[in-house]
């Protein structure tokens, strides 16, 4: 069993590379649920719809989430009637947030719903909300208290961030079987996503940070940046930002306490020394997962 720590793009290309090199039955991915929010009364997940959508083959590769082949008629409607289109969804992915909102409405927990997806979808992967409960990523920027979505989609990540906040996170939970999958595990994973926004909400749920540094040594990450620069979004940015170097040093610095091994790419390897000053063992390998080579070569090097 391997336990992959989740966010959504980055996450959802390993799992994808993963799933071709191990049995994908054995793999259990934790994912963040911090960006999830309530639209036009709708309950949406997006790293959960990211991860779901790619293993399935079915991922907007140019839009980067969503659905492929996508649809916006009821967007399109809902902007010329004035309504809040800025958050845009497509005709088929709605189709998955009534479905999700309608089971929670009647009593299903987002664990149980995230299964159901899974199987419609043909999932060999074991997918988690990390928990049940409303866990909601924040900010306090330049321009006032932004929620996950304000910022990040509304706001293009364009704001200075002064702190962030993870919001219901130390009142929650840990989903069903989410403490025992990370006790479990032969490896636990921490995928190339934002440590900030994407791994460390799912670190702030009770029992999880305390159960990775009791199996540091089991505990291997892949560094979202590359070159001082994340692929997509915000990371690089918000590292900077909460104190931290904008670099696979920064990224192993941020989870010395919790990584024995970290992954970084061969355009990084002169800072391997830097890392290893730290405790932490480093090994080098392409990690950019644009194609199937190198994503299967990154799978490899994270289960060697
Ligand atoms: P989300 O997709 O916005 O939920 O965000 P994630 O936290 O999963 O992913 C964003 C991070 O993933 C960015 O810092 C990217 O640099 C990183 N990322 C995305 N694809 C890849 C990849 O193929 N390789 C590596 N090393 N990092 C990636
Ligand atoms: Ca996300």
């Amino acid at each position: 069993m391997i336990a992959v720590l989740s966010g959504g793009v980055g996450a959802a290309r390993l799992l994808r590379a993963l799933s071709g090199v191990v049995d994908p039955t054995s793999l259990h991915a934790i994912v963040n649920v911090g960006d999830d929010l309530e639209m036009h009364g709708l309950c949406i997940c997006p790293d959960l719809d990211t991860i779901t959508y790619t293993l399935a083959g079915l991922n907007n590769d140019e839009l980067g989430w969503g659905l492929r082949g996508e649809s916006w008629r009821v967007m399109d409607e809902l902007a010329a009637l004035g309504g809040e289109s800025w958050f845009a969804l497509g005709d088929r992915d709605l189709a998955t947030h009534l479905y999700r909102t309608q089971r929670l409405r009647r009593g299903a927990t987002k664990s149980v719903v995230t299964s159901e997806l899974a199987k419609h979808h043909g999932l060999s992967v074991h997918l988690f909300p990390v928990t049940d409960d409303v866990v909601a990523t924040t900010f306090e920027t330049a321009i006032g208290h932004l929620t996950f979505q304000e910022y990040f989609v509304q706001r293009h990540h364009d704001v200075v961030v002064t702190s962030i906040r993870y919001e219901g996170a130390s009142d929650s939970t840990p989903a069903p079987g989410v403490l025992e999958t990370l006790r479990d595990a032969s490896l636990i994973v921490i995928a190339p996503s934002n440590p900030l926004i994407s791994i460390e909400p799912i670190l702030q749920i009770p029992g999880v940070r305390d159960i990775l540094q009791g199996r540091r040594s089991s505990v291997i990450a892949v560094s979202p940046i590359i070159q001082g620069a994340a692929l997509k979004g915000p990371a690089d940015r918000l590292l900077r930002e909460m104190g931290f170097d904008a670099s696979c040093v920064g990224v192993a610095n941020y989870y010395r306490d919790i990584v024995a091994t970290i992954v970084i790419d061969e355009a990084d390897e002169d800072r391997r020394a830097e890392i290893e000053a730290l405790g932490i063992d480093v090994r080098v390998t392409t990690t950019i997962m644009h194609n199937e080579q190198n994503s299967s070569m990154l799978a490899k090097t994270v289960l060697a």
